[in-house]
């Protein structure tokens, strides 16, 4: 038997059936239109937000880095709760202004931008953070051609990286950000050819679980951060912290603790060094912030055996859940949490494969994990599929086509 990871607080059960907001897994397939589907509470997206403006400085601004979870009627909820949006492409800022976000709050990150995409950007408003010299002399052509001023934060690579974190970001060669001891040159340049220096976005890695590992790496950014300012001679209007924080997905996983996280912050933020003292600041959070509140719901199609051991063989897969299947970045494949939504109540007493619909081994949603009796027609709920599920899976892999999405 291998154990599933925790199921995340905020779900219950409805006439023994895995609910979200008080509404039964069957009803909610019923409303989505079919399975396998993705169901998002907006409660629990709420709560969320809630709880993090509870806890961090009031100075410090929330983003949603949009690419966790760009389904419309999630971002557009999220555009109401958050202070900013950051996008990663041109198709993402049409989507994050559609979702009502003022330009003037979007930043755009992210390497390869098209000389298109930096177009749109600086003709809607955007921020750009710059990955390289050259985005950033292209930049500033672009703005002079169709006269507008861009608006330019230079993207670090700092030599530190997130510890603990499941991505790394920064720390030695990347394709992100400019190095940081060439930042002060870039910065000298944006400001001679007459830019707007926004200032500076340093993202240090991501899925981190330790408050510690997470306030290190903030308290070393916003060292950074000064000394680069003091060596431009300039303060920085905005500096982007990154992110970082994760969400629990494998059993002994445990939340971050986001009290420990804001209350340093809010000491750091008390003894700002002179050159920080009047510099906005942000945190940009995806996953962190939807993962947790989405459920992937899927129907067991067959039960078989093979070899003494029992397959539950299902019509949703790696085709929507990636990383479910522990093929998105991960090392060791380890369980999600994983329950039998129809029966969520009832006491776990057979060892079972969930698997996928797809014709591969790697389509793999739960190994041997312990599981109530379930029968063909039985819905499967995988957890934790907020963020980086239905878009950051391979939807057309095998012709099954994508998943509807829900939001309640
Ligand atoms: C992907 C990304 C994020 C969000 O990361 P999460 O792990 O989902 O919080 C934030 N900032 C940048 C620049 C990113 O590329």
């Amino acid at each position: 038997m291998k154990p599933l990871g925790p199921i995340p607080a905020g779900f219950a059960s409805v006439d023994g059936e895995l609910a979200v907001q008080g509404i039964a897994a069957s009803e909610l397939v019923e409303r989505a239109g079919d399975t396998p589907c993705f169901v998002y509470s907006s409660d629990m997206l709420r709560a969320r937000v809630a709880s993090l403006r509870a806890v961090m400085p009031d100075r410090l601004s929330i983003h949603y880095a949009m690419k966790a979870n760009p389904f419309a009627p999630v971002l557009a909820l999220m555009a109401s709760l958050v202070d900013g949006i950051d996008i990663a492409s041109a198709g993402e800022l049409k989507l994050a202004t559609s979702a009502g976000m003022d330009p003037a709050n979007i930043s755009f990150a992210g390497p390869g931008k098209r000389d298109r995409d930096l177009e749109a950007a600086i003709a809607a408003g955007v921020t750009l953070n710059l990955e390289s010299e050259g985005e950033a002399d292209r930049a500033l052509g672009i703005g002079e051609r169709i006269g507008v001023q861009p608006r330019l934060a230079v993207r670090v690579n700092p030599d530190f990286d997130l510890r603990g974190s499941g991505m790394r970001m920064g720390g030695g060669a990347k394709p992100f950000g400019i190095d940081a001891e060439r930042v002060p040159a870039l910065v000298q340049h944006i400001l001679a050819a007459g830019a707007h220096w926004r200032g500076f976005h340093i993202f240090a890695g991501s899925q981190a679980l330790d408050a510690d590992a997470i306030i290190e790496t903030q308290g070393k950014t916003l060292d950074l951060a000064a000394q680069l300012s003091d060596a431009v001679g300039h303060s920085p209007e905005h500096l982007n912290l990154g992110g970082g924080m994760g969400i629990p997905y494998f059993p002994g996983d445990v939340p971050v603790d986001i009290a420990k996280v804001g209350a340093a912050l809010a000491e750091r933020f008390a003894d700002l060094p002179p050159v920080l003292a009047d510099t906005h600041f942000a945190m940009e959070l995806g996953r962190w912030l939807v993962g947790e509140a989405g459920v992937y719901l899927t129907r067991i199609v067959d039960k078989k055996t093979s070899h003494g051991e029992l397959y539950l063989v299902t019509d949703g897969g790696l085709h929507h859940q990636l990383a479910a299947s522990g093929n998105f970045g991960t090392v060791v494949r380890r369980n999600y949490p994983v329950a039998i939504a129809s029966r969520f109540d009832a006491q776990a007493s057979e060892e079972a494969n969930v698997v996928g619909c797809l014709c591969t081994p790697l389509d793999r949603l739960a190994d041997k994990a312990l599981l109530p009796e379930a029968q063909v027609g039985d819905l499967v709920a995988v957890f934790c599929a907020g963020a980086y599920g239905a878009t950051a899976s391979p939807a057309d892999f095998l012709g099954h086509g994508k998943a509807p999405e829900l939001l309640v």
